[in-house]
């Protein structure tokens, strides 16, 4: 199947039209969101907002505090999102990173160009592809389109490409398709993870009610 610009938004509507507006990312401040995109990686995100819970209601979301904090304490914290001691190890390389090349200032780390941004989060051990983009896209408002294993699996059945392509291959996918819109990318990524959870599961999808069918007839 051709996979037009116009074809993507037609998707990318039809879930609108659905499902509403999304209103991701859940989170109060930039580094409640930068957290849970570290937070979230291999574990769902119920276990995440236990772990932001046990720390916000210590008041330690703040950059300072968990830069601070021993990591063995903030691995207790955050135990609930699972693989807690790599975690909490990672959060601290991304507080010392932030610390080290902006004076521990989110503003002044996300006044930084996008591309350039993407790269020294890359950088960060921990931090990979889908890590950065949502940290750069959901925190930082830069239109980075997210990628995960719902992307592939959803758009895969479909054709659109590969299931085993690569994270960059399918973030050019989209990217060279459709507008540099941050508010798109935002929640276009929100109506992937949506309706693999509520339709397009692993094993059996439930096409007949899904609002995607519609794709089968092109
Ligand atoms: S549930 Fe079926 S129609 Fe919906 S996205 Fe998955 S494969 Fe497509």
């Amino acid at each position: 199947m051709k996979v037009t610009p116009k074809l993507l938004l037609r998707v990318y509507k039809a879930l609108r039209t659905k499902y509403g507006h999304l209103k991701w990312w859940p989170g109060d401040t930039r580094f409640e969101i930068i957290l849970g995109a570290i937070l979230t990686q291999n574990t769902s995100w119920t276990n995440v907002e236990k772990a932001i819970a046990a720390l916000k209601k210590r008041g330690f979301l703040k950059v300072e505090a968990i830069h601070q904090m021993p990591e063995r304490e903030l691995a207790g914290l955050i135990r609930s999102a699972g693989y807690f001691n790599i975690k909490a190890n990672r959060i601290k390389h991304f507080t010392n990173y932030l610390y080290q090349t902006y004076h521990g200032s989110l503003s002044k780390m996300f006044q930084r160009p996008g591309n350039l941004l993407r790269e020294e989060l890359l950088a960060v051990k921990g931090i990979g592809p889908e890590t950065a983009d949502s940290i750069l896209l959901y925190a930082g408002g830069k239109p980075f389109f997210v990628v995960d294993a719902y992307t592939k699996r959803v758009f895969s059945r479909h054709k659109f490409f590969r299931v085993t392509s690569s994270y960059g291959q399918v973030q050019a996918f989209f990217m060279t398709r459709l507008p540099s819109d941050t508010r798109l990318y935002n929640d276009y990524h929100a109506q992937i993870v949506n309706i693999a959870k509520t339709h397009c599961f692993k094993n059996q999808p439930d096409c007949d009610s899904c609002p995607l069918n519609f794709l089968f007839c092109l």
